[in-house]
């Protein structure tokens, strides 16, 4: 088996500050889902980072049969499968650069490497209008 190169802020040592630091939404790996597992205790001086996506999926390459990959959001509200990605439709927040990677991904068929480098320097979609949207952030 290949071993991936290392991620930026990977080849940390015992005692040296990572250069980067590992945190959801940080595009540094191309899952879909990214998850970064953080645990710090101020007590013991220490912090684990661990980036559970990239480790679920070489996880779950071996054990294929235990996974589905659905290509499709389901919406709890209409209880319907959704195959087309939703517009952004957020009041309080930009979308996220990360997010709209993975979606212009799902859209075009590109892969995120090309997405990124097509789409460098570009912004994603703003925050939609007060009253037209939704609220991430509730205000009480
Ligand atoms: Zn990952």
């Amino acid at each position: 088996m290949l071993e991936a190169p290392p991620l930026p802020g990977q080849d940390i040592h015992a005692g040296v500050m990572p250069e980067i630091v590992w945190g959801h939404g940080d595009d540094l790996c191309d899952c879909t889902f990214q998850q970064v597992g953080d645990w710090t205790n101020p007590y013991i001086g220490r912090t684990l980072r661990v980036r559970l996506c990239c480790i679920w999926a070489r996880l779950f390459s071996e054990y294929p049969q235990f996974v589905q990959e659905i290509p499709a959001y389901y919406d709890q509200n209409t209880d319907r499968w959704e195959t087309d990605p939703m517009d952004w439709n957020v009041e309080d927040s930009d979308m996220p650069v990360h997010i709209w990677h993975r979606q212009i991904a799902v859209l075009t068929g590109l892969s995120l490497p090309e997405v990124r480098k097509h789409f460098e320097g570009e912004q994603p979609p703003k925050a939609v209008a007060d009253g037209t949207g939704v609220r991430l952030i509730s205000d009480g």
